[in-house]
C-alpha cells in the first residue's frame, strides 16, 4: 500500500513535470555577474557560519565543508538559488517545485562553488550547467535537486552513481544516506572529483575511474542508482545490481532527444516512469558497443 502510494505520487510529479517540457541545456548563457539583491544582503551574516540550516534531517555534513559553506558571498547565492530555482517559493517557467525537505536543505548544505573551477565559481549557483573540462558539465542545480528527489533516498541507503563529472551529484546524495559509490569514465575528472570530495569531507563517496556500464559489481545490490550520462538504451547490468524494490533515476535517448526516466524493479521486472524531457551527455564506452550491435 505504502509503495502503491508512492507509485502514484511518482506519476503525479511526472505529470505534471511533463506539462513544463523544461531541458537542462547544455549550452549555458552566463551573466556578467549574479544577480543580488537588498534583502539578501540584508539577512545573510557576514562571515558566520550561526545561521546555516540545521542539519537535522542530513545524515551528517562534513566539518571540513563548513569553511566553504561559509563564506557569505556564496551563500547568499547558495540561499537564493534553493529559494528562486528549486523551491515552491520560485519555481519558474511552470517547472515543478522540489518539495522533500531533505532534498532542499541537502542542496543549501554542499558549497556547489568549490566543485567547479576557479575561474568560474562567482556562476556556481547560476540556473545553468556549467563546463568542467573535457566537454563534460556539472548538471543545473534544479536537474540535481530534482533527480535527488525521485531517487527517493533514506539514511541507510547504499547509492551507485554513473557518472561522476565533477563529484557535486555525489556530495549532495553524501549527506542524505549512507553510502555513494559513483564511476567516472574520464580518469582526469575522476581524480578530481575524488581530491574535491576528500578535501570537502564526503568521506561516504567512493570514486572509482572506468566504465560505468557494468556498475560496481563487487559492492552490489545497491538500493538505488543514478545515471547521470544519458545512454540509448538502459544497461541490464545496471537494473541486475539494483535491489528489489530500489529506484533507478536515468536520462535516455540519442544525444538531441532524451527523457529522465524513474525505474522500479520489482517481482516481475521493472515498472518505469517518463518524468521529463532533458539533455546529458552521452553515456560512452561499453554501452555504445551494444547500441550498434542492434
Ligand atoms: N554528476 C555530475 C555531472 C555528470 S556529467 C556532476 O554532479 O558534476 C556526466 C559524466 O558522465 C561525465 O563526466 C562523463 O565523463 C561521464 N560518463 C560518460 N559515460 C560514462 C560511463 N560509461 N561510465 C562512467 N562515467 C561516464
Amino acid at each position: 500500500m505504502k509503495h502503491a502510494m508512492r507509485w502514484l505520487s511518482l506519476i503525479l510529479i511526472a505529470v505534471a513535470l511533463a506539462a513544463c517540457q523544461r531541458r537542462d541545456s547544455a549550452a549555458p548563457s552566463i551573466p556578467e555577474t549574479p544577480v543580488t539583491r537588498a534583502a539578501d544582503a540584508a539577512t545573510s551574516p557576514v562571515g558566520s557560519l550561526a545561521d546555516l540550516p540545521t542539519s537535522s534531517t542530513l545524515v551528517h555534513v562534513p566539518q571540513a565543508s563548513l569553511k566553504a559553506l561559509g563564506d557569505p558571498q556564496f551563500r547568499r547565492f547558495r540561499m537564493m538559488m534553493v529559494r528562486e530555482q528549486i523551491s515552491s517559493d520560485g519555481a519558474r517557467d511552470g517547472r515543478e517545485p522540489i518539495r522533500d525537505p531533505r532534498v532542499l536543505e541537502a542542496m543549501r548544505m554542499v558549497p556547489r562553488h568549490e566543485f567547479v573551477q576557479s575561474s568560474i565559481r562567482r556562476y556556481a549557483y547560476i540556473d545553468q550547467p556549467l563546463e568542467i573540462g573535457y566537454g563534460q558539465t556539472i548538471s543545473q542545480p534544479y536537474i540535481v535537486a530534482l533527480m535527488t528527489e525521485l531517487l527517493q533516498p533514506k539514511a541507510e541507503d547504499r547509492i551507485l552513481e554513473i557518472g561522476t563529472g565533477s563529484g557535486y551529484q555525489a556530495a549532495v546524495l553524501a549527506l542524505l544516506v549512507k553510502e555513494v559509490y559513483t564511476i567516472e569514465i574520464v580518469e582526469p575528472l575522476a581524480k578530481r572529483a575524488e581530491e574535491t570530495l576528500r578535501r570537502l569531507g564526503y568521506d561516504n563517496v567512493h570514486v572509482m575511474a572506468g566504465d560505468g556500464y557494468r556498475g560496481w559489481p563487487d559492492k552490489a545490490p545497491f538500493d538505488g542508482v543514478i545515471v547521470t550520462a544519458a545512454p540509448e538504451r538502459i544497461p541490464q547490468p545496471l537494473v541486475d545490481q539494483l535491489k528489489k524494490g530500489g529506484w533507478m533515476v536515468i536520462p535516455v535517448g540519442s544525444r538531441f532527444s532524451q527523457e529522465l526516466l524513474v525505474l522500479r524493479k520489482v517481482d516481475k521486472g521493472v515498472e518505469r516512469v517518463t518524468v521529463i524531457p532533458v539533455r546529458f551527455v552521452p553515456m560512452v564506452g561499453e554501452v555504445q558497443k551494444e547500441e550498434k550491435k542492434k
